[in-house]
This record gives C-alpha cells, sequence and structure tokens, in this order.
C-alpha cells in the first residue's frame, strides 16, 4: 500500500508526502526519487533507520520522525542541505554524541520530545540558525553553557526532565521569549534572568524554588506559571540578629567600591592595574535599599511583588523574589518591605 501512495505521489510531483501510520519498518525506495519534495511524515511508524538514498532528497525542509523506534539522529540527515524542521519526539534515543548535530547547521527547529536523553552535548552550538529547541519528557540533568550561543532562540522547552541547575549563561539569551522548565528539580533560577528582556512566558511549576532571584519583577512577563514549588512563606517569626562583624577583605572591598562611584577617583585608575582585583570587585552586588556596594557578605531577604501590582500581569497572586541587603542597620530601617528569611 506504501508503495502505492509513493507512485501516486510522485506522478503527481508532490511538495508535502506522508506515510504516517502505516505500520512501516522501512521506507519504501521510490521516495528517494522524491528529488522536489519539501516536506516528508514519516510519523508512527516502527522505523529505526533510514536508507542513505534519502540524501537525494535536496529540497527537503520538514521532516516528522516521530512515534518510531529511532535510537539515534539517523546519519542520512547530514546530507540534507535543505532541512529546516527535524521532529524526532517519541523514540528510543538516549545518546547524542558530540558529532549528533554534524551537517544540521541550518536547523530552526529541534523537537525531540519524549526520548531518554540524559546528555546535551555543548556541540549542539553548531545549531546557530535554531530558534525553537524542545526536550520535554527527557532525563537531562544538566544544560550545557554553550546554549548561550545559539543567539537566534527564542522558545526552549525543557519541561519533565531531571535538571537541578541551569546554567547562568542562559541568561545571556537576546531573543528568548518562551521558557519552560515545570517538573524538574530547580532550586535556584540563575541570578541575572531579569536581563532575558524579550521573555514574556515563564512556566517553572512544580520545581524546588524558594523565591525567585534578585530583580526578577524587572522582567515584562506575560504569563508565568510557578505553582508546586516550595515558595517562603509570609508569616511573621521571632528571631535573634546575630552580631555583624565584616571581615577585613569585605570592609576593604566596600571601601575601594564607594571611592569607585566618585568622580574623581584615584583608586578606580588604580584598580586598571590590577585586573584580577577588578574582576573579583565585579562580582559585589547592591544592596537593594541604600545601594550601597557589597562583596561577598550580604543579608538575604525576601520582598513579596504582586504579580498585578508590579508586574502588571493578569494574576492576583504575589510571588517572593529574592533582595539582598547590605548589613542590618539597613535591615533595622523602618519603612521598607524587604523580610529577612528563616527557617522554621
Ligand atoms: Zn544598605
Amino acid at each position: 500500500m506504501a508503495n502505492n501512495l509513493v507512485i501516486r505521489a510522485l506522478k503527481a510531483n508532490a511538495k508535502s508526502f506522508s506515510l504516517s501510520s502505516k505500520k512501516i519498518d522501512r521506507i519504501p525506495s521510490a521516495v528517494a526519487k522524491f528529488t522536489s519534495l519539501m516536506k516528508l511524515q514519516l510519523n508512527n511508524n516502527c522505523l529505526s533507520t533510514l536508507p542513505i538514498e534519502l540524501q537525494s532528497l535536496c529540497h527537503l525542509t520538514e521532516l516528522n520522525l516521530g512515534n518510531n523506534v529511532f535510537e539515534e539522529i539517523p546519519q542520512v540527515l547530514r546530507y540534507l542541505p535543505s532541512l529546516r524542521k527535524l521532529y524526532l519526539f517519541g523514540n528510543k534515543i538516549e545518546n547524542l554524541p558530540e558529532d549528533a548535530f554534524d551537517g544540521l547547521s541550518k536547523l530552526v527547529l529541534l523537537n525531540v520530545n519524549h526520548n531518554k536523553i540524559r546528555v546535551l552535548p555543548p556541540e549542539i552550538q553548531g545549531l546557530t540558525h535554531l530558534e525553537i529547541l524542545s526536550l520535554t519528557d527527557n532525563r537531562l540533568e544538566v544544560i550545557p553553557a554553550e546554549i548561550a550561543l545559539l543567539e537566534k532562540l527564542t522558545e526552549i522547552n525543557l519541561t519533565n526532565n531531571n535538571l537541578v541547575t541551569l546554567p547562568p549563561q542562559i541568561c545571556l539569551l537576546p531573543q528568548l521569549s518562551k521558557l519552560y522548565l515545570a517538573r524538574n528539580h530547580l532550586k535556584v533560577l540563575p541570578e541575572g534572568v531579569f536581563r532575558l528582556s524579550k521573555l514574556r512566558v515563564l512556566d517553572v511549576a512544580g520545581n524546588c524554588l524558594a523565591m525567585f532571584p534578585v530583580d526578577f519583577q524587572l522582567i515584562r512577563l506575560e504569563e508565568l506559571y510557578c505553582e508546586g514549588n516550595a515558595f517562603v512563606q509570609h508569616e511573621l517569626v521571632q528571631s535573634v540578629q546575630e552580631v555583624e562583624v565584616l571581615t577585613l577583605k569585605e570592609q576593604a572591598a566596600r571601601l575601594i567600591m564607594m571611592d569607585c562611584r566618585r568622580e574623581c577617583s584615584f583608586l578606580r585608575e588604580t584598580l586598571q592595574l590590577h585586573p584580577a582585583v577588578a574582576c573579583m570587585l565585579s562580582q559585589g552586588g547592591r544592596c537593594a535599599l541604600c545601594s550601597q556596594a557589597f562583596l561577598t557578605t550580604w543579608l538575604e531577604c525576601v520582598q513579596f511583588v504582586s504579580l498585578r501590582k508590579d508586574m502588571k500581569m493578569r494574576s492576583s497572586q504575589s510571588i517572593p523574589v529574592r533582595a539582598l541587603l547590605c548589613s542590618h542597620s539597613c535591615f533595622n530601617q523602618s519603612g521598607h518591605m524587604y523580610y529577612g528569611v528563616g527557617s522554621v
């Protein structure tokens, strides 16, 4: 039956052809004669390999291999120069070797949902045109920092994996507008996530987040899904304040950073001669209250941000957002809405 379909489509010089749900475990050899074919659907079959003859499909832009039994990305795909969209969902892929993406640099969409992938190799950086990366329902524990080199990414879907952290470099993706992270084991989101200026949809439901990172409320989100986390609660408890003793290093760093803010700063000029010190000082933060700089000693606080009032979203929910204060003397000032974080 599959062969009859191929012959009919060949006569019609079809641009798009489907052999979906035909229970085939081999591609009819005549498919390789479709040299003008642009879209080929082979999903919902029992395929585990593709014949090398398919490299004749030099105009093929979209290939659906979903719901088959592939254990790897078929080698022949690297010889398809026009391939833009590749669907490999619902297969049996466990490993992506370092050469898995060779020849696929023109892909704009890669969907490998519902496989058993444990490791995403750093060589993913070769997919420089990729806009949508979907890895839902795999077994990933880490994402390589090299993902930040995929500057055209607009959407990443990592729902239902085993992620514990995300690389901070993910905050450098300039076009990212949708980030799906539901049902992982994330305890924190990277600081700097507020730099994702195009981000509009964020799904972190079903993780282990205690709060959102500093300045999270600056993101112009339209949709936020965050139920099922371990957010700190807005409950007042008695606590004892420890005596605050700053190290000499911390005190020196604060003095230098304060001096560097002056218009005529001798120390700022001197720092240019000590790049290692300048680099260390650049890691510091700023007090949410008095905006004084600090290096490694701060007071971790939380503020409860209203999604409606502070982030102009529809929800009436409030979310905990991390805030750092420089000292107890700032914390003890009246009139602010920062709360200390305690474990009960
Ligand atoms: Zn302060």
